[in-house]
This record gives C-alpha cells, structure tokens and sequence, in this order.
C-alpha cells in the first residue's frame, strides 16, 4: 500500500526521467488533473511534457523518450479516445510505462491492461502518480505491489502548473446572450460526491465521499488564470454544494479579488433547495449561471436514478434560481429503458412551460442512459437482465428499449441534431425539430409552440455531456 499523506519534499535536481501527461478530451477545460500532478512530479524534480489532444498532436518528438505516459480519463469520451490513441502511443513511446488515470480508469481496467497499460489509478491518486514514477526512476520499472487502483486519501495539494498546457484563449470560452465572448479558466474545488446516483460514474469510484482542493490553491490557481486574460470561472466540481461553506467561500474570495470575474457551476435540485438561502450571495459573488442534472421529469425514473429529487422539485429549483438571477442549465438521460414516448414528449412540454427551451443544448435531449462497468444500476434487481453484453467499443452494456420506436427515435434525434448543430441552427429552431419528430414518432398531432420559449443564458462553447462519440477531428490528433 502506498503512503498517501504528508506533503512531498522537492528534490530540487535535475532528473532526466521524463513523464508525459495527456489529455484525450475534457470539455474544451483546460484541464486541472494534467496541470496539477504536472506541477507536483515537477516538485519531485521530473521532467514533465503535457499532450491535451482536444488541441495538440501526439507529438513524436515529446513522447520519444518517456519514461512513464500517463493518459487522463476524467469522462467517458475521453476514455474512448484513449484506446484508440494507445497502440499509436505504445509506437512512439515503446520504452515508456504507461498509465491511465482519472474517474473512468479503474472501471476500465481490464480492458486497459488488455492494451498494455500497466497501471490504472483513480480518485485522490497523485501520491499513488509520484510514488510510481520514483518507482520508475529508481528501479527502471513499477514493481507492482498489489496496490490499490481505487485511492481515497488525502492529496498535498499544489497549484497547478498551467504553462504546461496550451494558452486558455485556445480552450471553451463562455458566451454571453448578446454572442460576446469572455475566456474562460476552469478551477476545481472539490472532487467525488457525498450522493449515490446510480448513474453516475463518480459514484463507483468515490463511493459517497467528495475530497475538497484547499481554498488557497483554488484561489492561486484562479489567479495565474486571471493573469492569462480569463473573466469567467467554471468550476469543475461534481456538485459546489457537497461542501456549501467551501464553495461559498471559492465564490467570496473570487469576487473579493477579482470583482469582474463572473463564474459557473454544477449544483444538484436537492442542494439548490436545501442551499436556497446561499442563492443569492452566489450571485453577488458573480454566479451567472449553475449547471443541474435534473435527468428527467418522471418520478419513476428519478427513483431509478436514485436522484433524491422529484419531478416537482426541477420547478421549485427554476423557481428559486429565477429569483436570485442565476440562469439554471438543466442536463437530462432524455433516454432510458424506462422512458416512453408519451414521457419523451412530457420532457418537451415541461421545457415549454419552464421557458427553459434556450437554456438545454439541443444534444441534452438525445443523451442515451450509459451503462459502464461498475454502474450502481448493475445492482438493481433484473437491470442485468435488461443488458446486451459488455462492448468494448462502447465501453459499456449497450440496451435496447422493449418499444422500439423509442429506440428510433433516438437514433434519428441523434443524427438531426448534429446536423442541425453543422448548420448553426438555433436552439429554439432545433427544438421545434425535435418537438416534431417526438409526436411523429408517436403518430399524433404536432402541436404548435408556444411563441414564447425563454430566452438565451449564458452558455459555455462547448456543452456538457460526458458520453459523446469522439468526432474524427478527435480521432485524427495521433
Ligand atoms: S449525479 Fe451529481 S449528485 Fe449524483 S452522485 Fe453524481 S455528481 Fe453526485
């Protein structure tokens, strides 16, 4: 077992051990698990290259004389690209160790090791990082000794070394209602969550326990991404209120010292309703708009999704972020075993009674309940039996609804929306596409829309969902 606490001593020499970070794809985020183990295998005297693929090549030249490549698989898209990057990767690197790290690792790992990577690490996993590579130093190899893939102990915590990394203009920037621009940092203050949503692909990993990053390297790192032109902050954390007086906190002292900086964030229905009084100073501290997953508008389903949160409450936490002048971006699993027609097109109509049509990226409603190894849904009694067997491409248990119709629908929703997004088409325009196609689908009336569906939020470049499929241009950075 390895240590996991106390803080590592600098080396301080120069060490021509050479540890290659990458990023397969991470929202458009410039992203804090390379910047981070980055700035702290620096520390132990490391030589550290980093490869975010979502803007880089894989660079021969950098990768040549590796001695450990470690890949970052933070969501599923990523981890997708990662095992179609590895066999091009073991190539360039041919004496390198490799590793995956990151949320979607350890759920991935036989698959992983069938490709040739030899070790696998998730959660709180920099000492497990920095402990591997002064193994790799010292002996020449990882000497493995059984030890855990899954880390939950404290990390010492340094401020992320961003200059490894392409310059943040380049990254996801926020875009205002009026279509102005603002470039964007992306900080984490926590990681892990304290719920269990079945869904969730935290939640094998973490297991009900979220770790905070010490306000004072969150506010360092936000500085150094002041200084690189940012004015708007999105926090990446599961959910900013798993500590409400931690995230409070990363809000005050954002807007203390930087009172132009605006800021987003992941906040569940519950914590919005719990946390309601909290609100407000979010949005005196330069909260513009908070990301929910609501999931869905059907009890049944939430119960399913272990949510901890109903139908209604999606309403009241549209309520109370309207009042306190937050915009709420809600996300949704618009499709699951248990979601019919009649339910696809309640999912509709609620957004046109919310006036919430500008605020859901057209893609939120073709997402496709994703079932990776390790799922908590795998333990609900006869879910197995709902399964086709485990694909490696999908990386995941693919399903097939019992109605097919929802099926095909699914699909063509799928294929129109990315072609509505080629065209630029609007999200109002796309919607009324979708509005369609759903009451087609159910051999019924089209009804007409209402004139008035809500008006754009600020939004960032790139939506939020985990489960994608890499594009080619993805596939064509190695
Ligand atoms: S869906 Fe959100 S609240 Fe639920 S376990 Fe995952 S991160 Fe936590």
């Amino acid at each position: 077992m390895l240590s996991q606490a106390g803080p590592f001593p600098a080396s301080g020499a120069a060490d021509p051990f050479k540890v290659v970070l990458i990023n397969p794809y991470e929202l458009g985020r410039q992203p804090f698990a390379l910047a981070e183990p980055a700035a702290l295998l620096k520390r132990e005297g490391f030589a550290v290259a980093c490869l975010d693929l979502s803007l880089q090549k894989l660079d021969p030249e950098i990768l040549e004389d590796a001695g450990l490549v470690a890949l970052y698989v933070g969501m599923h898209t990523a981890t997708r690209i990662a095992v179609q990057a590895l066999p091009r990767i073991k190539q360039l690197a041919a004496a390198a160790h490799l590793c995956v790290y990151g949320l979607y690792a350890p759920m991935n790992e036989a698959l992983l090791r069938g490709l040739g990577v030899g070790t696998v690490l998730g959660g709180e996993l920099e000492p497990a990082l920095v402990s591997l590579c002064r193994r790799l130093r010292a002996n020449g190899t990882a000497m493995t000794l059984n030890e855990p893939v899954i880390h939950l102990g404290k990390v010492p915590f340094v401020m992320p070394d961003r200059s490894v990394l392409p310059k943040l203009p380049r990254y996801a920037h926020l875009v205002l209602p009026d279509g102005s621009t603002r470039v964007t940092g992306f900080a984490e203050g926590s990681r892990g969550c304290k719920h269990l949503c079945r869904h969730c692909p935290v939640v094998p990993v973490y297991q009900g326990k979220f770790r905070i990053v010490p306000a004072n390297v969150v506010a360092e790192d936000i500085r150094q991404q002041v200084s690189e032109g940012a004015t708007h902050i999105s926090f990446g954390d599961p959910d900013f209120f798993n500590g409400p007086t931690h995230g409070l906190r990363l809000a005050r002292d954002l807007h203390a010292a930087f009172p132009h900086v605006t800021f987003d964030a992941t906040i569940k229905i519950q914590h919005l309703i719990d946390h309601a009084e909290l609100l407000p100073e979010l949005r005196q501290n330069g909260c513009v708009f908070i990301t929910s997953a609501v999931e869905a508008v059907d009890d049944h389903i939430l119960r399913r999704l272990d949510k901890n949160h109903t139908s209604r409450d999606f309403d009241r936490a549209v309520a109370l972020t309207r009042e306190a002048g937050i915009a709420l971006a809600p996300t949704f699993v618009s499709f699951t075993p248990w979601t019919t027609l009649e339910g696809y097109i309640a999912l509709l109509e609620r957004l046109v009674v919310l006036q919430l049509v500008e605020s859901v990226p057209p893609v939120q409603l073709t997402i496709r309940l994703l079932v990776p190894e390790g799922s908590y849904l795998l333990r609900q009694p006869g879910f197995r039996q709902m399964l086709q067997a485990f694909d490696p491409a999908l990386l995941g248990y693919p399903w097939r609804h019992p109605d097919p119709r929802v099926d095909y629908l699914q699909r063509d929703l799928q294929a129109r929306v990315a072609r509505c997004e080629d065209e630029g088409l609007a999200r109002r325009e796309v919607f009324a596409a979708i509005w369609r196609m759903a009451h087609e689908a159910l051999e019924c009336p089209v009804p007409e829309l209402a004139e008035h569906l809500g008006s754009p939020i600020p939004r960032l470049s790139e939506p939020w969902y985990c489960c994608a499929e890499p594009t080619e241009e993805q596939l064509q950075s190695f």
